[in-house]
């Protein structure tokens, strides 16, 4: 039976600890109470908005709609074949929580995105993603409840039409479906990917000879816990802007200005990815704070709030971030979180 309530806070849900109200706020912990409420909505007609673990997210204003808080549970191993486990999880699961099983059982293909906040069913909305694997990798399929008429459509990895940080739930079915649960492929015989980023150097500090998905999984979570704002003592929602993919002429170019400007091509295109965080730096913003909104010092793609920043003043703080690096690099930086 479903409960709802009137003007909620919606500070404990969401990273950046921003105080908001919802109009309406309901939490959901079976597919019938899911049902329930969109049936209760179709006559309430309230904008609805979906609610992970509001880790990728900012509010700038009180929410003049229905939060729902998806908290369907459940992991199990839907099947196997000869080469791959086929792990369900259910969209309310906590997703390091779903990586630790997966280490734990020894399923292979997720240990470099160990300890990424939020919850299952966010993670294909915009094929999350760290220290070269993202979810596409190993997404197998997803079931999705239509707001429109409660239909249950089964999509599989080509039809969410994965991108870099990007799916269909941004673009064309952008509030049109709530994820239900996710089916990840993981592998029987490992492949591991250790040459991103600094893993290779963490293991070796780890006295690790031959890695394992443990092992790696470890490397990732000492690395991330040196490098990122935990959300529980300083407000962020991770990275604040998307790397920039840019013409790699445009890159050339650049780089005669700017010897140690970094960038990484993009495989078979005439693209470059440039890390934001290098062009948030080179422009100043490094460690910048005005009143409680900031940018993190060890990580500057990553906005904080030190305590009572609004979100429109960490808002303010990205278009002013945007706006220099614009005139600075003629590189238009994209945000990543969602904003409300
Ligand atoms: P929420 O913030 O609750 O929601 C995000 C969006 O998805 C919203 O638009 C929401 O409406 C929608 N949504 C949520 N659940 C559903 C559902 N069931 N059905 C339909 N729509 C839904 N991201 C990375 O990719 N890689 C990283 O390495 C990474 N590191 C991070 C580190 C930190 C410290 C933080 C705070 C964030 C980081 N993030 C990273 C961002 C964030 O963790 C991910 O985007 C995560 O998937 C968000 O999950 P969530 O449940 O918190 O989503
Ligand atoms: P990093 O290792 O310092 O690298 C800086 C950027 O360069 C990264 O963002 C990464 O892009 C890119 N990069 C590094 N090595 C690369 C390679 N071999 N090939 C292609 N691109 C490469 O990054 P970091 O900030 O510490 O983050 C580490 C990983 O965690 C990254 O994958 C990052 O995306 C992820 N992360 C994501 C969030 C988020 O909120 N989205 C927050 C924290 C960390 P990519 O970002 O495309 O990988």
């Amino acid at each position: 039976m479903i409960q709802l309530q009137e003007n909620t806070s919606l500070k404990p849900f969401n990273s950046f600890g921003i105080h908001v109200l919802a109009k309406q706020f309901c939490t959901v912990s079976s597919l019938n109470e899911m049902q329930e409420l969109l049936e209760w909505n179709k006559i309430n007609n309230y904008p609805l908005l979906v609610l992970g673990g509001g880790s990728n997210l900012l509010f700038t204003k009180n929410y003049d709609g229905l939060v729902l808080q998806n908290l369907l549970k459940g992991i199990s191993l839907e099947k196997e074949d000869e080469s791959y486990y086929y792990v369900k999880a259910m969209a309310g699961e906590n997703w390091h929580q779903l990586v630790t099983y997966c280490v734990h059982k020894q399923y292979q293909g997720i240990e470099n995105m160990s300890l990424i906040p939020g919850n299952v069913g966010a993670s294909p909305m915009q094929n999350i993603g760290a220290y070269g694997v993202e979810i596409k990798d190993v997404f197998e399929s997803l079931e999705a409840i239509q707001i429109s008429d409660g239909s249950i459509v089964t999509f599989n990895n080509t039809a969410c039409k994965f991108g870099y940080r990007e799916s269909i739930f941004k673009h064309e079915l952008r509030n049109q479906f709530i994820i239900l649960s996710v089916v990840l492929k993981l592998r029987k015989t490992p492949k591991y990917n250790t040459s991103y980023g600094n893993i290779e150097e963490e293991l070796i500090n780890m006295n690790v000879q031959e890695p394992n998905i443990q092992s790696i999984s470890e490397a990732v979570i000492r690395i991330r816990q040196r490098k990122l704002p935990d959300p529980s003592k300083i407000g962020n929602a991770g990275s604040f802007f998307k790397n920039p993919i840019i013409p790699t002429a445009l890159y050339n170019q650049l780089k005669k200005d700017y010897k140690d400007m970094p960038g990484f091509a993009v495989s078979a295109t005439a693209l470059t990815k440039v890390p934001a965080a290098w062009l948030i730096e080179q422009t100043g913003w490094k460690g910048f704070r005005t009143g409680d909104a900031g940018c993190y010092p060890l990580q500057p793609l990553v906005l904080v709030n030190y305590g009572t920043a609004t979100g429109a003043e960490i808002y303010n703080l990205s278009t002013q971030i945007i706006e220099k690096v614009q005139a600075s690099f003629r590189i238009l930086l994209e945000r990543e979180v969602n904003i409300y």
